[in-house]
């Protein structure tokens, strides 16, 4: 039993509202989740009262602007517990964040014959990036193989990652499977043999407490619009070591110390990550998600979500017919299955009339639907303002779709 769900949902006030002439349950979290009043307020305030460009203005808004800026890197960098507030980088979200590590970090340390290790679960946001910096560089990319339940195990892991790896890149969180992934241990693997740690890290941050410190990876990407904050904003932490060496991959304003016609020379970290004029609003409002989340705090939401996604995983088993994919422990917030052979699409359609908005889709996940051996699932994802009632009208509005399908033959 967790009362969390019940508590918190009166701050969003998305959530109080009718769909299709049903109370709306939004179980959709994992593409997005939604905000609550004091982030909104937040980014309101902020237009409201603070805006202008930062880092530049010598006027009173351009300084309220940067320390509104600044002050929410410092709460990423205490968030994430990095030991230097010029390791975050803010960038559009994960997929922007791991695409400067593999176009900075990796295709400069990349040449043939070099190894880049993943697995088949990886969404889209981190396979592509390293298909490209394989093509660019001759390096190979290598998987960590599934389990049967679709974990992976840290034997495989030992077998594949060898002295020719440079980097491993690892979801923590699998925005299919649900499955939390060891990248602690597979941080120490990877640095036994030489090479990097990334975490994807869009699924984790928004459901259990993240130390990069403690997981020793060397980058770590998340999205601010999965964790109640607004959509355009998210961040990469990189050990500094890491960074300090890196080159930028946007060039323009912001991010330069002295320009000259034929030369220039770039800021320091975190700056020269930053071209143009930065997502100030953006930083503003994950900063106010940032407190919010910690106010609540990070324990009981994964304790919350954990529990809602085990009882909505014993409840759909319940379920003739239904497949749940992933394994049944050490699930974070989500459960991703197919109802017998009606597509995942027309699932979702149906209970959209009820009020109930899941996904239907490939997930970005391609490769690993090919895996489960299904063009699509359906996928219902839990977050902090969910309720045990709401996982019930999940299932019930399930059961009345498959005798609503039985029914047509
Ligand atoms: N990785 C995972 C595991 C995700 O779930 C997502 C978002 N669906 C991403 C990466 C990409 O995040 P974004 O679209 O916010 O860049």
């Amino acid at each position: 039993m967790s009362s969390l769900g019940a508590e918190i949902r009166e701050q969003f006030p998305i959530l109080h509202q009718e769909v299709n002439g049903h109370p709306l349950v939004y179980l959709d979290n994992g593409a997005s989740s939604q905000r609550p009043r004091s982030v909104i307020e937040a980014i309101k305030r902020y237009y409201e009262l603070d805006h202008s460009n930062v880092h530049r203005g010598v006027h009173t808004l351009g300084s309220r602007a940067t320390d509104a800026y600044e002050g929410a890197r410092d709460k990423v960098a205490a968030f994430l517990n990095a030991k230097f507030r010029e390791e975050i980088i803010f960038t559009r979200g994960t997929t922007t964040a791991l695409n400067l590590v593999a176009f900075s970090y990796a295709r400069s340390v990349c040449r043939e014959g070099d190894e880049i290790v993943l697995t088949p679960m990886e969404h889209h946001s981190n396979l592509i990036p390293w298909q490209q910096v394989a093509k660019a560089t001759g390096a190979t990319l290598k998987y960590i193989p599934l389990q049967p339940d679709g974990s992976i195990t840290l034997e495989d892991a030992e077998k594949t990652i060898t002295e020719r790896t440079k980097i491993v890149s690892v979801v923590y969180v699998s925005n299919v499977l649900g499955v939390t992934n060891p990248v602690k241990e597979l941080a120490a693997i990877a640095h036994r043999n030489g090479a990097v740690m990334v975490v994807d890290g869009a699924q984790s941050t928004p459901h259990l407490k993240v130390d990069v410190q403690d997981l020793d990876c060397d980058f770590y990407a998340f999205s601010g619009h999965k964790m109640c904050g607004p959509t355009g904003i998210g961040a990469l932490y990189g050990k500094k070591t890491l960074l300090d060496n890196m080159e930028p991959i946007e060039f323009g304003g912001e991010m330069i110390d002295r320009v000259d016609l034929y030369e220039s020379t770039f800021k320091e970290l975190p700056y020269k990550f930053e071209g143009g004029t930065p997502i100030i609003a953006g930083a503003v409002g994950l900063g106010a998600a940032i407190d919010f989340l910690t106010e609540v705090g990070m324990d009981r939401i994964h304790a919350h979500d954990t529990h809602l996604a085990k009882i909505a995983y014993e409840q759909l088993s319940q379920i003739e017919g239904l497949t749940i994919y992933g394994p049944r422990d050490n699930r974070t917030g989500l459960v991703t299955f197919n109802l017998k052979e009606i597509h995942a699409h027309d699932v979702a359609t149906v209970i959209d009339q009820e009020g109930i908005a899941i996904r239907a889709g490939h997930h970005c996940c391609q490769p690993l639907m090919r895996w489960l051996n299904v063009n699509a699932t359906a996928r219902a994802s839990f977050y902090l303002y969910n309720t045990e009632q709401e996982v019930e009208l999940l299932v019930r509005a399930l059961r009345n779709t498959e005798q609503f399908f039985e029914s047509i033959g």
